[in-house]
């Protein structure tokens, strides 16, 4: 799955089942599944009835499975019929048998109705309007995690693997799909009966179903049918992603050892939005929101096009480290999560070398992971999950980011060819069952001839990013003595804390070419000593471990000087480094301001995107005060050269680091109110009105961002005509975006009033809402607290716990954190606080940053 980072992850329920690891009892495990369902879309309700082949392991009386929100109408046990008794808190059914049944092979039965959701979790619709303005609604299924018991009952926990043979009936005129090919039945009543194939063994969270009224494109990956199914009238846009997937597929046979094991591979693309995330791998049937897999070249920059690109790979990775080896319970959900996102990114750099996506990575995943787990609100990759809340929050920053960077330090470690070939011995060893985490590590060690085990259960079991602190001695000769020290690095108290890791420090010296490259395990606080060729040291080139870096006066003094000669990745790692141990208090920002200092108009695109990105955060902290407007100045004056360099429209012959880089400085100049650009963006939108892609894709995000957050009130009211009266679900949901960016206040409570009552869908509006706390944190904290009644309904399950704590997330008001915490002590239960208490964590620490940077910034944006 892609989780969304932004709005976010949050669940509540009064009730937190708990769900220690194997919570259903393992006498009774379920062989195979045959599953029929009929749904009423239009009454959003619908019938099942399954036959599931179980094996009786140990003697037993009663038999507990999963079911959620179903009204479980018939049960029976091998022919005889059992009462059902449901528990709603616990999620379970359980049948009490007349006689004990014996070990061996049974059959039960079941017969329900259940309910389509509105938001993702189980069956739901999607609602969207198709070009000639009719209104129509897909079906789709969400059962990651732990949703599948919405749809039947059923052992739904990872380990639980089974087959599935499922048959659906549809509305004639529609397609239907799951994971399996069908056969197509008429059935009387405008009805056809959908008949899929039998799955391979598999786990419950994988199983898919779709229906509605769509078109399939396809293509042949050797023996595999690729397919894209999209709603009608877009299915053009199908085909960088149909071109992605079929590249894709053998370099993933090849790197895993493992043939996709499935007739076939659909790439289904709904027209709507999750708050909770982006795609999601059901085996054979990979369900996407539209902008994760339509590419559409009138309106979609290259960011787009890469983000699709990788959202594809990281879904298609999960067809092996998932699917087909899938993690024992949550509690690993980083082996799904963090080899898919690790990747994810290898694939994408692999094929498409333009795009040099590894150093990007550098400025981006790593960075983001490091800054969460600098903080409390950390925890260990591999983390005890107990509660469905849990599950929920366990798809975060750290299960994918950092999961994906502690991969990248162990392949680089290890070496590249030795790391596949452990990954693929795991695969042919594991292929359809379950693993823990250290099965990994051991066909790791195993191929590569080395116990790696030790070091990586430091980096997985325990939170944190290691600091290692480096000073070097005079060269004496030929060679010079280093000093190396490790420490915990924190951003605030809390992870200011005693801890130490087996750290596999790399370092080479600058132009010494392989005779200037080394590496040490540093283990423990004490300081150890290495030797390196004299010259500008560079620690952890090519940035592949996970640590930061400070280097002693001299050390730093070198690099700045030398910056021109390091690799890109390392110029990148160098910046984030600076930055973060100024906002840790433990270098001055000063040393920041000497390394941005070193670039220049000609230096890498990457670089100057990741400094507006830091920039950016650096004036957040001041927004509103005195200091705020100089900062805004200073930034403007150091960023308007690089975008001068290559102008605000696009040229023919621009890389994809300079297209993102226009994109990403035209809306941070844009946002800033920079005139030259607010004046460009208004023409360009009342072009819109007689040509609908009068702005070039390049730039269309920013500077509809542009209009949008310096609207005028009759600007604005040209906004939400334009969102009233797009057909296209996409860029519908845009506009409506949009309307919560405004700066001025009166127009952000206006963007509320349709939040709180309006005809766009909830999801829409929960969108809308989200977008009004980028820009007025407090308003929309305040005003979602007051309608609660009316918010918390509209939110997905997964994001009950977090959705309203989090829009506050971005005040500077010293009195938001006890706004917060009150709110979530009235409202949410003790163990669902966890969102509340990170983000009431993540503004305190901004209040300390501020006031901690405040004089090297100050000297900075000068008087
Ligand atoms: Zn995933």
């Amino acid at each position: 799955m892609t989780f969304r980072s932004l709005a976010t992850v949050l669940l509540v329920t009064a009730s937190a089942p708990a769900l220690a690891q194997g919570q259903l009892p393992k006498s009774v495990v379920p062989v195979s599944y045959t599953i029929r369902v009929e749904p009423d879309a239009a009454a959003m309700t619908f019938t099942g009835s399954e036959t599931i082949d179980v094996r009786v392991t140990a003697p037993t009386r009663t038999i507990v499975l999963n079911a959620a929100d179903l009204d479980v109408t018939l049960a029976s046990f091998d022919g005889v019929q059992v009462k059902p008794v449901m528990d709603a808190a616990a999620q379970t059914v359980t049948l009490t048998l007349p006689k004990i049944a014996p070990v061996g092979n049974h059959r039960l039965t079941f017969g329900w109705s259940g309910k389509i959701n509105t938001s993702a979790a189980g069956l739901f619709a999607i609602d969207y309007s198709d070009p000639d303005g009719k209104k129509q609604r897909m079906l789709a299924t969400q059962f990651e995690a732990p949703d599948a018991r919405r749809f039947a009952p059923m052992w739904d926990e990872p380990a639980y693997k089974a087959k599935f043979t499922l048959s659906a009936v549809a509305p004639k005129g529609q397609l239907a799909f799951s994971n399996m090919p069908a056969k197509v039945t008429k059935l009387a009543g405008d009805r056809q009966l959908y008949s899929f194939g039998e799955s391979p063994i598999m786990s419950s969270y994988l199983l898919y179903l779709g229906m509605g009224d769509v078109e399939r494109r396809t293509v042949m990956a050797g023996r595999t049918e690729i397919g894209v199914i999209t709603r009608k009238g877009v299915i053009d846009q199908s085909a960088y992603a149909l071109d992605a997937a079929k590249k894709l597929l053998p370099y993933y046979e090849e790197y895993f050892g493992q043939p996709y094991p499935l007739p076939k591979m659909d790439m289904i693309a709904g027209p709507g939005s999750s708050q909770f995330f982006g795609a999601m791998e059901n085996w054979g049937a990979i369900f996407y929101f539209e902008p994760e897999l339509l590419f559409d070249a009138k309106r979609s920059s290259v960011s787009q096009q890469q983000r699709i690109y990788s959202v594809i790979a990281h879904e298609m990775a999960h067809q092996w480290f998932g699917n087909l080896v899938t993690m024992r319970w949550w509690d690993d959900l980083w082996l799904n999560e963090g080899f898919a996102s690790w990747m994810e990114g290898k694939a994408t750099a692999d094929l498409n070398p333009n795009w040099n996506y590894r150093a990007q990575g550098v400025g981006g995943e790593r960075e983001a992971a490091m800054r969460l787990d600098a903080t409390a609100a950390t925890h260990p990759v591999i983390r005890k999950v107990t509660t469905v809340d849990q599950i929920g929050e366990a798809f975060d920053t750290i299960t994918y980011q950092k999961g994906q960077a502690v991969i990248d330090m162990l392949e680089s470690t290890v070496g590249e060819g030795r790391f596949r070939d452990g990954v693929r011995r795991y695969m042919a060893k594991y292929k359809y069952s379950n693993t823990v985490t250290d099965q990994l590590w051991a066909e790791i060690s195993a191929a590569a001839g080395r116990d790696v085990a030790p070091f990586m259960h430091d980096f997985t079991l325990q939170g944190g990013v290691p600091l290692v602190s480096v000073s070097q001695a005079a060269c004496g000769g030929q060679r010079m003595t280093v000093t190396l020290r490790q420490s915990r690095f924190g951003l605030d108290a809390a992870s200011k804390a005693a801890q130490t890791w087996r750290v596999p420090v790399t370092y080479a010296t600058l132009g010494a070419g392989d005779a200037g490259a080394a590496a040490k395990e540093i283990r423990g606080s004490a300081p150890q000593t290495a030797e390196a060729v004299c010259g500008t040291l560079v620690v952890n080139p090519g940035k592949g471990g996970y640590y930061r870096t400070r280097y002693d006066a001299a050390g730093h003094g070198a690099l700045v000087r030398d910056f021109g000669k390091m690799t890109v990745s390392d110029q990148l790692g160098l910046l984030g480094d600076d930055m973060a141990l100024g906002f840790s208090g433990d270098q001055d920002l000063a040393r920041y301001y000497e390394t941005l200092a070193a670039l220049g108009p000609q230096s890498d695109p990457l670089l100057w995107s990741l400094a507006a990105g830091q920039l950016g955060r650096v004036a957040e902290l001041y927004e509103g005060t005195p200091l705020g407007d100089r900062l805004r100045a200073k930034t403007l004056a150091t960023l308007a050269p690089a975008l001068d360099r290559y102008g605000l429209e696009p040229r023919r012959d621009d890389s994809a680091q300079v297209t993102n880089l226009r994109e990403g400085l035209v809306g941070l100049l844009g946002a800033a109110g920079d005139t030259r650009i607010v004046e460009r963006s208004r023409r360009y939108v009342a072009d819109l009105a007689r040509n609908p892609s009068a702005i070039p894709p390049a730039i269309r995000s920013p500077i509809l961002r542009t209009y949008a957050v310096n609207a005028t009130p009759a600007e604005w009211d040209a906004l939400l005509s334009l969102a009233r009266s797009e057909t296209n679900p996409v860029i519908k949901n845009g506009y409506i975006n949009l309307l919560g960016a405004a700066r001025e206040d009166a127009l952000a409570a206006r963007a509320l009033e349709l939040v709180k009552a309006s005809d766009f869908t909830d999801q829409q509006r929960v969108s809308l809402l989200a977008s009004v706390a980028g820009s007025h944190p407090d308003m929309a904290f305040d005003f979602a607290t007051t309608n609660a009644a009316i918010i918390n309904p509209m939110l997905e399950t997964s994001s009950r716990s977090s959705f309203i704590v989090q829009l506050g997330g971005r005040s500077n008001d010293p009195a938001m954190p006890g706004k917060i915490a009150a709110y979530a002590a009235k409202a949410l239960p003790v163990a669902s606080r966890g969102p509340a208490d990170r983000t009431v964590n993540a503004i305190r620490n901004r209040a300390t940053f501020a006031d901690r940077l405040r004089p090297a910034v100050t000297a900075w944006a000068g008087r």
